[in-house]
């Protein structure tokens, strides 16, 4: 076997050639590891022997470094050392050498013999270059340092979705100079896909037959990227992002030349590094969704009512807030149950909903039986809640009890001059508390009169 001995020590140079010429090797000597790595490539050696600690680059460097060559992963490596220390022992496993021999050991040399005759390793790859080969290495390993490095500066603003994403698409476009790009999310609770195709849908559909699992998540959401539509000419690469061995997504690039390995290598560590990002991203997402949303009704929780009435009053836009209380609902709970009680809240919970994307206004639980209405359209909630209002009066909203109504009283007050959003809400409840006064069933607003 074509051998190459790196030690730093003159006199186990000197011992182990002695003895690996005698058993019919060919044998090079270095001292260092920055020279046994040349030295493996120029004389395309079967195998490696060399000692831990040396200047430079040392055995367990050395030996992590080779083992990420394909063409060299299986040339055995034998470290041999000085030291007994146990760290020692596990730095070398850790490195991926092939055999761990301490120089004191009574059979050291008979059993480097043996390990070489064990592997009976043959190099076939034809000589080459060892300093060029090391500068192509370095520049690798700095590019993927670097790489990470980017890739894991996305994770700065990881609660935003829409922001990380525009980052990562950014970083890929730069890095791949590409036309397009897809990245497709799966949580719990939604499936989430950022494409500038036209067809969402087919998409996303080809994204998912990316992956080993299928998914069937509950909601999608389409968002648009910048970015060519059509795609027919394109060539693509893609990677699944996973994180722990789970699954979290697709990220795809397209462009018109092709892709080379080394890109696709490249888009690999990308994603490897993507996943403890979207790892944290989706949980944000998942708890976000619990945290805002009621959970008998869907709808917006008071929680989500705050944030949204907070913007809404530091941007000083003018709005109408409108708190709808069911009449007697205590009535409902004491004859028919809590049950039944729940199923009255829940529809009333998806009229609501209805009403508002239709009305363009935003709605919210704001506990118990008391929903509450935004509408940033003003002159709006007093005509439109008295429509609503007459239309709960005819609704049936228990299967159980189809003969169940009920009605609904409601408040309504504008942003105005007051001060805060909380006195707004004081307001809607004043206009409520007239609704109740009044004999329920009806709208009060700051515009009724009397
Ligand atoms: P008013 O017309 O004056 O509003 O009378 P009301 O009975 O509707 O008002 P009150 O505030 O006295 O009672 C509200 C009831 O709503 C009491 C409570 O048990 C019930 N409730 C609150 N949250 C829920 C819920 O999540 N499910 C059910 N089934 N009932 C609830
Ligand atoms: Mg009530
Ligand atoms: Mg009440």
């Amino acid at each position: 076997m074509k051998i190459v001995v790196a030690d730093d020590s003159k006199m186990w140079r000197t011992i182990l050639k002695d003895f690996l010429s005698k058993n019919g090797h060919d044998v090079v000597t270095v001292e260092d590891g920055l020279q046994a790595y040349s030295k493996i490539y120029e004389i395309s050696a079967d195998a490696l022997i060399s000692d831990v600690v040396m200047p430079g680059l040392n055995g367990y460097q050395l030996c992590r470094i080779l083992k990420k060559d394909p063409n060299l992963k299986d040339m055995p490596i034998i470290l041999l050392t000085g030291s007994t220390d146990t760290v020692d022992r596990f730095w070398s496993m850790y490195s991926g050498t092939d055999a761990y021999i301490e120089k004191s050991s009574r059979n050291a040399l008979e059993n480097v013999e043996k390990m070489l005759e064990k592997f009976n390793w043959e190099n076939k790859i034809a000589p080459r270059n060892g300093k060029e080969m090391f500068a192509t290495l370095l520049d690798e390993l700095l590019t993927e340092t670097t790489l990470r490095a980017e890739t894991r500066e996305l994770s700065n603003h990881v609660e935003d979705m829409d922001y990380t994403v525009q980052k990562i698409r950014n970083l890929l476009k730069s890095i791949f100079n590409v036309e397009s790009i897809a990245i497709l999310i799966i949580s719990m609770s939604e499936m989430l896909l950022y494409s500038s195709s036209k067809e969402p849908k087919y998409m996303e559909k080809a994204l998912l037959s990316e992956m080993k699992r299928p998914y069937f998540p509950p909601s999608h959401t389409y968002k648009t990227l910048a970015g060519k539509e059509d795609f027919s000419n394109l060539q693509r690469i893609c990677n699944v992002i996973s994180y722990d061995g789970r699954e979290e997504g697709v990220v795809a690039l397209w462009r018109e030349k092709e892709f080379s390995l080394r890109e696709k290598a490249l888009l690999s560590i990308i994603c490897e590094e993507l996943g403890g990002i979207f790892k944290i991203g989706i949980q944000m997402n998942d708890y976000r969704k619990d945290a805002y949303y009621d959970d008998l009704t869907g709808i917006a929780n008071f929680r989500a009512i705050e944030e949204h009435l907070e913007k809404l009053w530091k941007a000083g836009k003018d709005f109408e807030l409108s708190i709808i209380d069911i009449d007697h609902f205590k009535k409902v709970n004491d004859t028919y149950g809590h049950e039944v009680g729940n199923e009255v809240l829940a529809g009333l919970g998806k009229m609501l909903k209805e009403f508002s994307e239709k009305n363009d206004t935003f709605v919210g639980r704001f506990g118990g039986e008391e929903f509450l209405l935004i509408s940033e359209k003003v002159h709006f909630l007093t005509d439109a809640l008295e429509e609503f209002r007459q239309k709960v009066k005819e609704t049936h909203f228990s299967k159980s009890v189809p003969e169940l109504t009920i009605t609904v009283s409601a408040g309504v007050a504008m942003r105005d001059d007051l001060k805060s959003f909380t006195e707004t809400i004081e307001y809607a409840d004043k206009w409520l508390y007239e609704a109740k006064k009044g004999g329920r069933n009806m709208v009060r607003s700051y515009e009724s009169f009397g």
